[in-house]
């Protein structure tokens, strides 16, 4: 049974959680005799799990994406001869299917809300509705924007990357999704673009000193740095999202946490890249967790900070640990306008995920199960899986010819 949107109570035995619309509107009351009861006992319930970076154009990745020839020597032959080569392979169908995958994924692990960054460079305008149709149709808080970047066309591809995000902005409002500017990053914009991008009036999504690449671009540039460089051109207004940091310094992040910005640590991504550990990042009091494409099981992703915070011979304490689950918590309760909590108390969104151990149960977002006893309530995860794996290969091989 398909149960959906107001009045769903979550019967966990002993306590009860009572679902108003999109509102947890009371923990511990008993249902009433008429009420949709959703059988939670022996489940444990929590929030729906926050991944404040990624990128959904990645979502085929997991399914044989060719590694890199030559072998990459540095971050920036990575994103030369793998990511930016699968960007702009992408056309409508590949990157539907890397969506739907992605987010089908994610909701079965318990992440609920995704923070995007997208860049298909061959497929600009309409790309951003590809995105949130796959998130309003599998009913998966988004926030997406066009990471305009000026690397392959100068500022006319950076311009139609920015207004690709403010079209999106100014359609329809969407139940699921929240539009955000973006730039993939300082070193690949000129002054120009990031000065249209700051006249957009959304939170910025943006790569901030990923690796030391982006630090010398800046300073070459004139400026202290990336942060400083974007601060200046008025590109990062209050709320705004900076991924990465790796090569911020301490003063940096107070000046980022100063000027009410979001940081970012997406620690597997970093040990994969090499590009270093964000060893500063403690330094501000808004760090969030991401995944950085990666999917987006965020057990999996505190378990690697854990790791590479010791490998770095930075042990992170259990209470920085949760401070980072609580920051993205936070950071999506300002892109959506609701309460977005670490813990489900009355007045918060009905973001829920009922657990058995470690296996997801059920999902509700925004009030509406989505996920029920394992299963996909709004969407095919066989028909996913089959388009993606048809896809997949077409996609490898139009990065072959763009080799
Ligand atoms: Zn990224």
């Amino acid at each position: 049974m398909a149960l959906t949107g107001a009045g769903l109570f979550l019967d966990g035995g002993a306590e009860v959680l009572s679902i108003d619309g999109g509102t947890v509107s009371a923990v511990g009351q008993a249902a009433p005799a008429s009420a949709r009861v959703l059988d939670c006992r022996g489940l444990a319930l929590g929030p729906g799990a926050i991944n404040a970076h990624t990128h959904l154009y990645s979502g085929l990745a997991p399914l044989g994406l060719p590694p890199p020839e030559p072998p990459p020597q540095s971050f920036l032959q990575i994103l030369e001869r793998l990511w930016w080569r699968l960007d702009c392979a992408l056309d409508e169908p590949s990157l539907r299917a890397s969506a739907e995958l992605y987010i089908a994924e994610a909701l079965l692990a318990g992440t609920t809300t995704l923070i995007d960054h997208h860049e298909s460079p061959c497929f600009i305008e309409g790309s951003l509705d590809v995105l949130a149709d796959a998130a309003e149709r599998l009913g998966c808080r988004l926030a997406t924007g066009y990471g305009a970047t000026d690397r392959n066309g100068g500022p006319d591809e950076g311009l139609r990357g920015l207004d690709e995000c403010r079209r999106f902005a100014r359609e329809r409002p969407r139940r699921f999704v929240r539009p955000l500017a973006a730039l993939h990053a300082s070193f690949t914009v000129g002054d120009e673009t990031v000065r249209h991008a700051a006249d957009l009036g959304l939170p910025m999504h943006v790569h901030v000193a990923e690796d030391a690449a982006d630090v010398t671009d800046a300073k070459q540039r004139g400026f202290a740095g990336p942060l400083e460089r974007l601060l200046t051109l008025g590109a990062l207004p209050r709320g705004s999202i900076v991924a990465h940091g790796v090569h911020l310094t301490l003063a940096q992040v107070r000046a980022a946490d100063d000027s009410g910005l979001w940081l970012v640590q997406n620690p597997r991504s970093n040990a994969g890249n090499r590009v270093g550990y964000a060893r500063a990042l403690d330094a501000s009091t808004r760090v969030a967790l991401g995944t950085d494409g990666y999917p987006a099981d965020m057990r999996i992703e505190r378990a690697a900070l854990r790791e590479e915070s010791e490998r770095a011979g930075h042990p992170l304490s259990d209470d920085t640990v949760a401070a980072r689950v609580r920051g993205g918590h936070a950071l999506a309760s300002s892109l959506f306008g609701v309460r977005l909590e670490p813990e489900l108390a009355p007045g918060c969104a009905a973001d829920v995920v009922a657990w058995r151990g470690d296996a997801v149960i059920h999902v509700i977002v925004d009030g509406e199960l989505v996920v029920e006893n394992g299963r996909l309530t709004r969407g095919d995860l066989d028909a996913i899986r089959a388009h993606a794996r048809e896809q997949a290969p077409r996609l490898w091989q139009r990065m072959k010819e763009l080799a």
